[in-house]
């Protein structure tokens, strides 16, 4: 056993913040030791009992406590020892049973009619006991501290039953320093203290303390005491440390079906659901226990929180449950409907809210959760609205369901009238408002509810911070983001920061600042790396282009096992697509266990970003044959490789596209449009085309006239292309560089850790514009450049070696082209402008920094131009390399002066 208190480590990092199992040690607690129980009969009066059912269901902290001044004492105020029908000389016994029977009837007359009578005769520390528990059973807590510091002489009983009541009634520490005074007095701990004070420590999750707690119990040999060996092993399983709950529930002498409750609660709440699922049945094997609903309702949440085994499993114990008679338990119904909302369909759950005898507070926010679950916010309101008395529980129920099915509106209302109606605020409560101003976006409300939570008093709290930062970089608040990163005291934990900040860097685009922010936390010890930095960074990789680092991230995550995690392995999937590294993609997706629609999106993207249109629709096929569901991303995807075919495959193409919402339930968007758009201008029909737009049912958005622009210039109809410009230019007059959204459109499956809807928001707004860019990845340092940028260090080479290339293209016959100046979003028409352009500049930049022979990799964030276009093949003859370039359309290939995307980009 020595080794288990030495090792407290495993556990300690992962305290768990739910609330101590009370059921497991409520019931035995108050349970202290009482002698022999005389017939009662005889002792009642006849006034007497009072029953105060309303009382009876009430546990003690519940109850008003008297006021009385303390001057008196004793606490006797009232005119009840002469009351005929109580004896002044009854012996003990009775006097005892008496009290029991006021704690019983919850009738604290009778109580202190004894209590005064006892006074008048020798100090008795039985009765005193006896007193003390009956008053602390009536919820008079202070009047039993009162007999309790009268006592000469307190035992081990009177200890233990106030150490006991303190530690359940939010004292714990006076409880701990109460067992201290005790061991002070000389007086050893019975189990029953024990119990207590591990209560106390539970409750207060202190594991240091319970360490020492349980080296005690060794030392005075308590180990064999259930009652202790449980509470001990209810200390650690709230601690996490799961090991230590295994090891004592394997020693123990006598179990009970606390242990076994204790042992596979446990093991739920590390999400060890089969294990969970053995112990339940060694539990009715072994022990041959009948469970009680405290075990279905444990069960049942480790079935909602399984996998795809949680089905069966749960099933089977809903089938235990009714065998069992547990089909009305209120908490057993209660945990069913967390599960089948997990689990199962919103009409499993209605019934069983239905069907149901009894519900309480509890029932009704369950099914609130439910309902926004399954996304069915109005029915949620309603239930919110017919619910008979709400907790503060049941309002952020309402508020967390608003942020998931991205109502950010909705849920800052309900803050408002929630700040209005005085309810509780917690943690909770804040960091949900704090998540649905983020998803606003509204800068001036964002700084409102920054306000009102400062003022509020709570922002030194971890968690809410880490919010407020997230909230920020959402909001265009960068600089404000960045002052609570500088601000976080060093004794917080850094990992949720860090991931925060990280990501706000990310989703403002500052890729350099994330990157080494990233690094940065590396270095640090307490950093941990989850999935959520890890497909951020992933999905920078990708992004840039910075396939070293992926491979390092990919290699990171196989080590520590995130790839698994089917979230991972797609945001890798999708790093080595748009690093250009294909096969290591499909390699990726194949050693897949588990395959979602955005694990058979990313590998679409990722064909389709390479032009490769024939293997698109061979994964497709495969995804058919399989009866994958295609949702709304997969079929721009589907639509799009028909552009990419080796042949003509445009009947196809119409087939599936008005096969869409007839077979799969999908109305066609006008991204869809704007897709099939561009396949048939692609394939040359440019009228075809153009009639599609007009026939759309709903009004045009200008990306599909620009997939029909592309093709007018690559096609160089002149004619069509003119209407279709000025068409741009009417739906919008303010922005016509719009090329953004097709860069979006490839990038929208590699999941940029933020919600389509958001997304599209961001679009809708214009909030982020970017020049054109273009870059190289270099000695694992991003070099990039603007248009006729000269801010880089070997920016004098540069220029004169792109001098000399110039000549030697124009030597070898290029012309340049400032022919097609409508879809430049960066230059001008001027000949040197164009010579200057920024993919020209990382080009060279490349051809300097690699061995001859070696092919040079550029990325640009939107389209390469036509000027670039052709210099790039005639590069690729005079200095013999292949030159990739990732542009907003996918992949080029230059060498031997052709293009892999044979020039239709
Ligand atoms: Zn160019
Ligand atoms: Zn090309």
């Amino acid at each position: 056993m020595e080794a288990v208190i030495h090792h407290p480590a495993t556990g300690a990092a992962a305290f768990s913040p739910c609330s101590p199992p009370e059921s497991l040690f409520s019931r035995r607690i108050t349970d202290l030791p009482r002698r022999s129980k005389p017939d009662i009969s005889s002792f009642l009066s006849p006034s007497k009992p009072k029953t105060k059912p309303q009382n009876l269901r009430l546990s003690p902290q519940f109850l008003p406590s008297p006021s009385i001044s303390p001057s008196k004492s004793p606490p006797l105020d009232l005119p009840l020892t002469s009351e005929p029908s109580i004896k002044t000389d009854l012996p003990s016994n009775d006097y005892s049973h008496l009290l029991l029977l006021s704690a019983r009837y919850g009738d604290v007359e009778l109580a202190k009619a004894v209590h005064a009578s006892i006074f008048k005769h020798e100090e008795d520390t039985y009765l005193s006991n006896a007193l003390i528990v009956a008053y602390l059973k009536l919820g008079r807590i202070d009047f039993a501290h009162r007999v309790f510091k009268n006592m000469s002489s307190p035992d081990v009983v009177s200890y233990t039953a106030l150490i006991s009541d303190l530690a359940k009634s939010n004292r714990e520490n006076e409880a701990i320093e109460l067992f201290l005074e005790m061991r002070g007095s000389g007086i050893e701990p019975n189990e029953h203290s024990f119990v207590a004070l591990l209560t106390a420590c539970i409750r207060l999750l202190n594991l240091e303390l319970g360490l020492q707690v349980h080296a005690f119990v060794l030392k005075l040999d308590f180990l064999g005491s259930t009652y202790v060996v449980n509470a001990l092993m209810g200390l650690y399983s709230n601690c996490g440390c799961l090991n230590f709950v295994i090891e004592l529930f394997y020693d123990m002498l006598v179990r009970d079906i606390v242990s076994w409750n204790t042992v596979i609660s446990s093991l739920v709440k590390k999400g060890m659901c089969d294990e969970a699922f053995e112990s339940f049945r060694d539990m009715l094997r072994i022990d041959g226990f009948r469970v009680d609903y405290f075990t279905i309702s444990s069960l049942l949440a480790s079935a909602a929180a399984a996998g795809r085994s949680g089905m069966t499993e749960g099933g089977e114990i809903h089938a235990c449950a009714i065998k069992l008679g547990f089909e009305s338990n209120l908490s057993v119904n209660n945990a069913l409907i967390r599960f089948y909302t997990k689990r199962g369909s919103v009409e499993d759950v209605k019934v069983l809210f239905e069907r149901m005898p009894e519900k309480d507070v509890f029932t009704w926010t369950e099914m609130i959760t439910a309902y926004m679950e399954f996304g069915l916010v109005d029915l949620a309101v309603q239930t919110f609205d017919m619910m008979p008395d709400r907790t503060c529980e049941s309002y952020n129920a309402l508020l967390a369901g608003y942020c998931r099915n991205n109502k950010g509106l909705r849920a800052l209302n309900l803050f408002c009238d929630m700040v209005e109606e005085g309810i509780e605020l917690n943690d909770f409560t804040l960091t949900s408002a704090i998540n649905a101003c983020g998803s606003v976006m509204q800068k001036s409300t964002s700084e409102q509810i920054h306000a009102f939570i400062l003022k509020f008093g709570c922002a030194r709290n971890s968690h809410v911070e880490a919010a407020l930062l997230d909230m920020c970089t959402w909001c265009e608040r960068m600089a404000d983001a960045e002052n609570i990163f500088l601000r976080w005291p060093k004794d917080w934990e850094r990992t949720i920061v860090l991931t925060a900040m990280i990501c706000g860097y990310a989703r403002n685009r500052q890729l350099d600042q994330a990157i080494s922010l990233f690094c940065q936390g590396q270095s640090e010890e307490s950093f941990v790396l989850d999935e959520v930095v890890a497909t951020t960074m992933l999905s920078i990789c990708g992004l840039l282009g910075f396939c070293k680092f992926g491979e390092q991230l990919h290699c990171f995550s196989i080590k520590y096992g995130l790839l698994s995690d089917t979230k991972m392995a797609n945001a890798t999937i999708s790093m080595y697509a748009k690093c250009g590294r294909m096969e290591a993609a499909i390699k990726v997706f194949d050693a897949m266990l588990v395959h979602d629609t955005v694990s058979w999106n990313s590998l679409l993207a990722g064909h389709v970003l390479h032009r490769q249109g024939d293997e698109a629709l061979a994964v497709w096929m495969k995804m058919e044959s399989l009866g994958v569901q295609p949702d709304t991303v997969t079929c721009l995807f589907i639509i799009s490789a028909y552009r990419y075919t080796g042949s003509d495959l445009i009947d196809c193409c119409h087939r599936f596209f008005s096969s869409m919402e007839s077979r799969y339930q999908i109305k066609p968007t006008s991204e869809h449009y704007a897709n099939l758009v561009g396949v048939l201008g692609h394939w040359g029909l440019l009228k075809e085309a153009e009639a599609i737009i007009l026939k759309m049912p709903f009004v045009p958005k200008a990306a599909a006239w620009r997939a029909l622009l592309d093709s007018c210039r690559v096609h160089q109809n002149a004619a069509i292309g003119k209407r279709v410009a000025k068409e741009i230019l009417h739906v919008e007059p303010q922005d016509p560089s719009m090329f953004i959204l097709k860069s979006n459109l490839y990038s929208a499956s590699g999941r940029w850790h933020c919600s389509d809807t958001v997304r599209e928001k961001m679009r809708e707004k214009g909030l982020r514009k970017f020049p054109g860019q273009s870059w190289i990845i270099h000695q694992n340092r991003i070099h990039s450049f603007f248009a006729r940028d000269t801010s880089h260090p070997q920016s004098k080479d540069i220029y004169s070696g792109l001098q000399i290339l110039l000549l030697e293209c124009l030597k070898a016959g290029y012309v340049p082209d400032t022919s097609f100046v409508l879809h430049e979003a960066e230059e001008h028409q001027k000949k040197d402008f164009l010579f200057y352009h920024s993919a020209k500049l990382a080009m060279t930049f490349g051809l300097l920094m690699t061995k001859p022979g070696k092919p040079v990799r550029i990325f640009k964030n939107i389209l390469l131009c036509g000027d670039c276009h052709t210099f790039f093949k005639n590069v690729s003859v005079v200095t013999k390399r292949e030159i990739y370039v990732r542009d907003s359309s996918g992949f080029h290939c230059f060498s031997n002066g052709k293009c892999s995307c044979k020039d239709q980009w």
